[in-house]
């Protein structure tokens, strides 16, 4: 989960003191991120009942967690990640890699012709730890995630995507408010103060 590599023991230590992470263990949720997505949804009451949402990097699967229990049940999610996961109700999961045309097919067919409310990606590249390569990555990830808005978003719809502050990253929200109502990049209390990980919030697709 883009943790950087040769540092598992300090990030073990942390995962332990994070109060995020206790609290999503006594909650019962999957993954601290959850919190991430709980704000987002409370400041700008994202969810509604029977919305058609894709999840990408969903894995191991708070958020879509999060939507199927508030919603209870009155949501269909198509949740893709590289990584496997567990079974959720109301959650279609397509394992695979995001940036291959044969995942791209199977959430297309798990879609079908209807269109999608919300786009949420929370995906992040391994992190290798240089900025010059990791950079370029998460922007990669962040551009696909758009195209999929375009290709399967319904007038109306909304996108949330996690980006990191650096190169490539103005020009990407200069490219969504093009395309949605109204942009804005927060950074939620549970994302880690140290990271330059914000996330955009763009309303109201415009087709
Ligand atoms: N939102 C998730 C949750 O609430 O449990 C946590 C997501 S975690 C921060 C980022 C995820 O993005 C990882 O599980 C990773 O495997 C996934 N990911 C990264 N690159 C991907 C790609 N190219 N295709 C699919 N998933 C990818």
């Amino acid at each position: 989960m883009g943790k950087p590599r040769g540092t598992s023991r300090g990030w073990k230590e942390r995962q332990e003191r994070d109060p995020y992470v206790q609290q999503a263990r006594k909650d019962g949720w999957r993954s601290r991120a959850v919190y991430k997505l709980e704000e987002i949804d409370r400041k700008g009451r994202l969810l509604k009942p029977d919305m058609l949402i894709v999840d990408l990097g969903a894995a191991p699967g708070s958020w879509s967690q999060y939507v199927t229990e508030k919603l209870k049940g009155r949501v269909r999610i198509v949740a893709v990640d590289l990584l496997p996961m567990d079974s959720l109700p109301s959650v279609e999961f397509v394992q695979g890699d995001f940036t291959d045309d044969e995942t791209l097919a199977a959430i297309r067919a798990a879609i079908g012709d209807d269109r999608v409310d919300l786009v949420m990606s929370d995906m992040a590249p391994n992190i290798s730890g240089t900025r010059a390569v990791d950079q370029p990555r998460s922007m990669y990830l962040a551009e696909l995630a758009l195209d999929m808005c375009r290709e399967v978003l319904g007038k109306g719809g909304d996108f949330v995507c996690k980006l990191f502050q650096g190169e490539g990253i103005d020009a990407f929200i200069a490219e969504t408010r093009k395309r949605f109502a109204s942009v804005k990049v927060m950074k939620p209390k549970a994302s880690r103060p140290g990271s330059r990980e914000v996330y955009l919030v763009a309303r109201n697709y415009q087709i």
